[in-house]
């Protein structure tokens, strides 16, 4: 991918982070991918166990979802820059903490202003629910494009998390993840008059 490029200053920030105790917790934080200015940004929840071992988010199971997803719809990893609300993995994968959350913020913050995204993709209820600074009821509003409250000119799509997939194979529920994420793509890269926004 040309211009590829690598906040170092935030990564590296993020990497020695201690806002809150989880980075006592985990292996290493995972701040994301490498990425291109203006590239359509995904964001999860937090690292599981196969993310807080490699350093990248998204290489576990719901990952392979993931990047086979984005393969389906004629994306590769490294077209986009993905990341998750939280750096740092929570013991046993549990959800994390509102305090967890608020101490992690700014890091994704920082990050949307850095990638100057035309849309993010969020993964999820509690994604969608952090970066909307709303209650998302993901099964209704999956699909559904809203404004990131920060930066009105910034959309985001809110879609199923893959786990949650993953759970739902060769179902309704994984034909909307597909369909979601090709009308997120459509109107992240303009390319597609029909592609709707559905707010
Ligand atoms: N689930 C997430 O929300 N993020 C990851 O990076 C992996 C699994």
């Amino acid at each position: 991918m040309k211009n590829q490029k690598r906040p170092d200053s935030i990564f590296n920030e993020i990497l020695s982070c201690t806002n809150c105790d989880l980075h006592a917790f985990c292996r290493s934080p995972v701040p994301g991918t490498s990425f291109t200015p203006g590239s359509l940004m995904i964001v999860g929840e937090a690292p599981g166990e196969q993310e807080d071992r490699e350093g990248q988010p998204f290489v576990g199971q719901s990952g392979k979802l993931l990047t086979k997803s984005l393969g389906k719809i004629g994306l590769a990893r490294s077209d986009v820059f993905i990341t998750n609300v939280v750096k740092c993995r929570p013991p046993n994968n549990r959800d994390p903490l509102p305090e967890e959350v608020s101490a992690c913020l700014p890091w994704i913050n920082r990050q949307i202003e850095e990638v100057k995204p035309k849309l993010i993709i969020a993964l999820g209820r509690i994604a969608a629910s952090h970066l909307l600074d709303r209650k998302v009821k993901i099964t209704k509003e999956h699909g559904m494009i809203d404004v990131l409250p920060l930066n009105e000119d910034v959309l985001v799509s809110i879609i199923y998390h893959p786990s949650y997939v993953l759970r739902n194979r060769n179902t309704k529920i994984e034909e909307d993840f597909l369909d979601d994420l090709k009308n997120a793509k459509e109107i992240s890269y303009g390319t597609n008059a029909d592609a709707e926004i559905r707010i």
